[in-house]
């Protein structure tokens, strides 16, 4: 036994876990619960409770009751020093936050101890940003000693509905901003991994923060979060997840004109050109779609080589897919973990098959892992499919699993109208060694992010969100501040 299975037996024994309103930690309001299982194991970790709009209904008045109250109060200077009494506590508790992510929701150990760690830099980026946060004095066209200027609001109740790939940035990209600009907020983490969430809302209450200014209600999207979506008492919803829910968020956020942004899925082009070093570029191209199972918003899963090293490529990814360590993400050495839920495993399998019976050929990978070591959990194997075209269902929609469909082309002008027809314009990579190739794709691309000779890399200060179906509205940087802040114009006639 590791030392990490050894500790996360004393994390969660199968036990109730509140959730958290008004300061208060509680039941659902209808009593019901919802289980919590470890997808490497199945095992029963906690049941939470099934949140529903009674829950929502007291959350936002408890949010409301802290943003008119003894939150307005706290000074620029105040939450910045309870946004880094936070990021301590977070540092202090960093391996139990990090193994309770494993445990609820796979990402290996080794993984979410060393890239999740951004999360506490986010928290110190954002304590500077709250006391830099100011509006200007404009000149005006109105004669006499008439002054305008500007000053930066909170928006008010905050509410963030997040999904299950990354628990711990998920919500502390939401609270930390909030908490910089004086906002409150009502989070609604995914059905599916609740468990870290309820820890940092712990964490963050023994780090000082007042009562009300983050509620978290536990439940499901159908219920709790159409609910919060549709409140007439939130100013605000941020949402990362699927588009369809996005497009249903948006909708239901009209009764009360309630701002709205989204972080939405993708169906990122990795374009690795015939100059690219290709030693390096063949792990990054496999992890840009291998990391955290495929479960990520950015994965790279159109990876576009130029035909001249498509086959070598291709073969060079498909032997470092092979070689992946999958398994539980205790232990140590495991690099790919479990698929979050069986629904999301069979959901890839039908990927799987749709690739091969569209004619794509199965590189390595292809099918679920059974047997021993992935007794009750839900794994698939990475897979690399080659033959690929434009037109399969494998290079078109969003898999959220570790599959790459490789794509032979032949002339930049041709792979960038080949990368750019797609509904969504998240994030895309490129991997060349000439200069003027990486500014001429990097400016065509249409996405939010672009990444040359690298993937992956997200910093608390660098904007980061999409464009088209893949959403609107940035995180990360100070545009995303501006997201919580409104910004009142006043006149005064001295
Ligand atoms: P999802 O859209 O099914 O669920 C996300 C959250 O929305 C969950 O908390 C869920 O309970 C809630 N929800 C579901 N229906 C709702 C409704 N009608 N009203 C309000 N809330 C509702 O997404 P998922 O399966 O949890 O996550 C995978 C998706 O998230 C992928 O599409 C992925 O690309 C996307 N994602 C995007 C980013 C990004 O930053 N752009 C990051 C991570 C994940």
């Amino acid at each position: 036994m590791t030392i990490w299975q050894t500790r996360a037996a004393a994390l969660y024994d199968g036990g109730f876990r509140p959730m958290f309103i008004g300061g208060q930690w509680v039941p659902a309001a209808s009593g019901e619960v919802l289980e919590a299982r470890n997808p490497a194991t199945g095992a029963l970790l906690a049941t939470v409770p099934k949140g529903g709009s009674a829950d929502i209904d007291a959350a936002v008045a408890a949010a409301r009751r802290a943003f008119e109250g003894p939150w307005s109060k706290f000074t620029p200077f105040e939450r910045q020093a309870l946004l880094l009494r936070i990021a301590d506590r977070f540092e202090a508790e960093w391996e139990n936050l990090c193994l309770s992510d494993t445990l609820d929701m796979g990402m290996p150990i080794s993984r979410t101890l060393a890239n999740s760690r951004r999360v506490i830099g986010m928290l110190r980026f954002y304590a500077g940003q709250a006391v830099a946060l100011h509006g200007a004095t404009i000149p005006n066209s109105f004669p006499g000693e008439i002054l305008s200027q500007t000053v930066k609001e909170p928006v008010g109740v905050v509410g963030a509905i997040i999904p299950w790939n990354a628990p711990i940035a998920g919500s502390v990209w939401k609270i930390a901003p909030a908490i910089a600009t004086g906002c409150t907020v009502v989070l609604k983490p995914s059905e599916e991994a609740s468990l870290t969430v309820l820890m940092i809302a712990r964490l963050m209450t023994e780090a000082g923060l007042p009562e009300g200014v983050l509620n978290v209600v536990t439940g499901t999207g159908s219920e709790a979060g159409a609910a919060l979506a549709a409140h007439p008492g939130v100013d605000k919803i941020v949402f990362t997840g699927s588009t369809a829910t996005g497009q249903a968020i948006a909708r239901a956020a009209t009764g009360n004109l309630k701002r709205v942004s989204l972080e939405l899925g993708g169906k990122s082009p990795v374009i690795v050109c015939r100059d690219a070093d290709i030693d390096k570029a063949v792990p990054v191209a496999a992890m840009a779609v291998f990391a955290n199972s495929g479960q990520i918003c950015i994965a790279g899963s159109r990876l576009f080589v130029a035909r001249e090293i498509h086959d070598e490529f291709t073969r060079r990814v498909a032997a470092y897919a092979a070689a992946l360590k999958i398994g539980n993400g205790v232990l140590p050495e495991t690099e790919i973990g479990p698929i979050i839920s069986d629904r999301q495993a069979a959901r890839i399998e039908g990927f799987l098959s749709a690739g091969r019976e569209q004619g794509a050929t199965v590189l390595t990978g292809g099918a679920r892992l059974t047997g021993n070591d992935f007794e009750g959990g839900n794994f698939i194997a990475p897979t690399v499919f080659g033959a690929v075209t434009d037109d399969m269902v494998i290079a078109r929609e969003e898999i959220f699993g570790p599959v790459i469909s490789a794509l032979p082309f032949d002339t930049i002008d041709e792979v960038v109208e080949r990368a750019n027809a797609t509904t969504y314009g998240l994030a895309a990579g490129v991997f060349t060694t000439h200069l003027g190739t990486a500014h001429k794709l990097s400016r065509r691309l249409k996405a939010g992010s672009v990444w040359v000779n690298m993937y992956h890399a997200i910093d608390p200060a660098v904007p980061f969100g999409g464009v088209k179906m893949s959403g609107y509205g940035r995180e990360g940087g100070v545009e995303h501040l501006e997201e919580y802040l409104d910004t009142k114009a006043i006149w005064i006639n001295t």
